[in-house]
């Protein structure tokens, strides 16, 4: 089974596409063609793996779990460790690509829009280090929350704009972020932080992630001979495990498999239809708009996913499953407690359905669980919740 992904300018099947207004479309394209440009070009490619190298920590290891295999029996488990990269977390791999384009481009002003604010550090701290102009948009309500976050952010150097327009939130600073970026194109580049949006973006932030499957790859040839068995990862907007399946995509021995909050399950629950600006499986309220999602997990908390996973998933190429609060909290624990990782609690999610998964496999197979993040952001919610 041999599946074409990207079938033309940014289509996954149906999924995808552009649905912006005629501004809009015309700075896309320009930054659609730059990225055709510099994609496959050499030196761009040397200085991207520079610094991922330099500065971000790559590679990472592919830890096999010991501990955990043997407590829960079956499949050998091995952890693909992005929570050992700088600021914890893959979301800095895409964000070192997209500024690297933005330089190639002559552009010295980044914006980008954050919900909780780890996308936000992410690009702050980026922005920081190519002494870029930085400007994050986020909702007047989840500065509040994330108080913390937006310290970090002006502490990196980032003007933190709060944006009380709506409802103050996610959407709404996303909004602001996108007129910022009609009215300043010309030297401003907008720095997306998960598979989703128009085109280009879900094709952009796929290409900067998937060095996670590019080194798994290798390295699982490396340690056990042969390919994995499956490959987990959780879902918000999709981009780590967009990154963390994109080496397997072609290789059908290998099951490619999603994990969301039942709170948040797009794949699970969607259908098809266009939110911001791009078609993808969407969670509908009764009145046909989309739903307010509740995760635990902020990274999580998205009506909407990226479009090749909505493609993935309706062509059956790949599985997506939803855990609960409760599994994601004990799956919290059980990777502190055996292997000495706190993880993010999104990172969690995957864990909570291996542990699921493994025993009901022989030992003679291989899980690669996507840890996406680390937890010491989490241990402070956790503890609350687990001290109620
Ligand atoms: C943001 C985040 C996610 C969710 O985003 P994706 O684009 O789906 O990867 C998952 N894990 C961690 C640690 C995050 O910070």
């Amino acid at each position: 089974m041999k599946i074409e992904a990207e079938v033309t300018k940014g289509f996954f099947g149906e999924f995808g596409g552009s649905f912006v207004p005629p501004q809009l479309q015309g700075v896309l394209e320009m930054l659609a063609e730059q990225f055709e440009k510099y994609k496959d070009d050499p030196n761009f490619n040397e200085e991207f793996k520079y610094y991922l190298k330099e500065f971000v920590g790559r590679e990472n290891p592919l830890t096999y779990a010991q501990n955990l295999t043997e407590k829960l029996g079956g499949a050998k488990i091995y952890l693909k460790r992005e929570d050992l990269n700088h600021t914890g977390a893959h979301k800095i791999n895409n964000v070192i690509g997209q500024i690297l384009l933005a330089k190639r481009m002559g552009v010295h002003r980044i914006i980008a829009e954050t919900g909780a604010g780890q996308h936000g550090v992410a690009t702050a701290t980026a922005c920081a280090m190519f002494g870029m102009d930085c400007t994050i948009y986020m909702g007047k309500l989840d500065t509040e929350r994330q108080a913390l976050n937006v310290f970090r952010m002006e502490l990196l150097g980032a003007k933190v704009v709060a944006v009380d327009k709506g409802q103050g939130r996610l959407k709404d600073a996303v909004d602001e972020a996108l007129n910022d970026l009609v009215e300043n194109y010309e030297n401003t580049f907008y720095l997306l932080g998960s598979a989703v949006g128009p085109h280009p973006f879900p094709s952009i932030v796929k290409h900067f992630q998937a060095v996670i499957s590019e080194e798994s790859k290798r390295q699982i040839q490396e340690k056990e001979g042969k390919l994995p068995d499956a490959v987990i990862a959780v879902t918000g907007g999709g981009s780590n495990a967009i990154g963390a399946f994109a080496h397997y995509i072609d290789e059908p021995s290998v099951r490619l498999i999603g994990v969301e909050p039942d709170k948040a399950a797009t794949l699970t629950e969607g259908v098809p239809a266009v939110i911001h600006g791009f078609k993808c499986l969407v969670l509908l309220d009764e009145e046909g708009n989309p739903q307010p999602t509740y995760s635990i997990a902020a990274g999580l908390d998205y009506p909407g996913i990226g479009p090749e996973h909505s493609h993935l998933k309706t062509s059956g190429r790949a599985e997506y499953y939803t855990v609960t609060n409760e599994e994601v909290l004990e799956a919290f624990q059980l990777l502190s407690k055996t292997e000495g990782i706190i993880p993010a609690l999104e990172s969690a999610h995957a864990i909570a359905y291996a542990a699921k998964l493994a025993p009901q496999l022989a030992e003679d197979q291989v899980l690669i669980v996507n840890l996406s993040g680390r937890g010491d952001k989490d241990v402070h919610q956790v503890y609350g919740m687990l001290n109620k």
